[in-house]
């Protein structure tokens, strides 16, 4: 069987173990059944995730020019604290803005590699900590804004990590730690704007993976200067797949390449 698409990020639901889709405009395939079955994907062209043309993408699946004009794109998006909504401020699309900034946010922290902190908004939880295949994860402030969460994040990022170490994600290199331990310590760096918001008490969420066999060297697939992969999957974790000759495709990071994959 061959399936074509444009990449987009994998869509996940939460069980043990997740179950990963990848949506074409016409194919709907879940990832977890192409587990031990040789698949080859092979570069067919670029598709803008936001004006469709072929144009070589530049970041996020969007070409060049569309990444500096469109608000899907714009700095406050990777750093919240920048967001200006809350003032009524305009960046790109002040409506846009709005709709996303002015929504609960989650300020978590999640191990994957090591334990650090990040924001995603309330809705985006678990997905985001199974985005970054996280182990195990905890929801430990909850504001009305995205500007509160990234000031939050800022301020705590003085006494935590901010940034995950794919290839110990990968290969499995991991420690579970206490969350809740680690929340108790940092709760005394939590900006004033933001104490009140504080979560006291709650559980970790721990994430299971659907991977048979771990990459002992992790490489990773340029789909772009390869043209053409064929190998193994072995494994689903965070937004890559994992493959028997240790080679990981990041399919998020691949997001506006239209592929073809064909199933063995
Ligand atoms: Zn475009």
């Amino acid at each position: 069987m061959t399936y074509q698409g444009v990449l987009t990020k994998m869509d996940t639901e939460f069980s043990s173990p997740i179950q990963y889709y990848l949506v074409f405009e016409n194919d709907f395939l879940n990832v977890n059944q192409l587990l031990d079955k040789n698949i080859s994907i092979q570069f067919v062209k670029y598709q803008c995730l936001n004006c469709g043309m072929d144009k070589p993408i530049y970041r996020q699946g969007f070409d060049k020019q569309c990444f500096f004009e469109i608000p899907q794109a714009a700095d406050w998006i990777m750093h919240p604290e920048l967001s200006k909504a809350h003032l009524g401020i305009e960046d790109r699309n002040l409506e846009y803005e709005k709709a996303v900034q002015l929504k609960p946010h989650i300020v978590y922290l999640a191990n994957s590699s090591n334990v650090k902190v990040g924001v995603t908004r309330k809705s985006q939880v678990p997905t985001r900590w199974i985005d970054q295949g996280a182990h195990e994860a905890i929801e430990i402030v909850e504001v009305p804004n995205r500007y509160l969460a990234g000031i939050t994040e800022v301020a705590l990022k003085d006494h935590i990590a901010d940034k995950t170490n794919w290839r110990k994600m990968l290969k499995n290199d991991i420690d579970d730690e206490s969350l809740e331990t680690w929340r108790d310590r940092l709760e005394a760096y939590i900006p004033d704007e933001a104490k009140s918001y504080f979560i006291e008490s709650n559980k970790e969420t721990h994430i299971d993976y659907p991977v048979h066999k771990y990459p002992v060297k992790p490489k990773s697939l340029n789909i772009l200067k390869e043209q053409q992969y064929t190998g193994k999957l072995v494994g689903i974790k965070g937004q890559y797949l994992i493959f028997e000759d240790d080679t990981v495709f990041n399919v998020r990071a691949n997001e506006g390449l239209v592929v073809s994959i064909t199933v063995n």
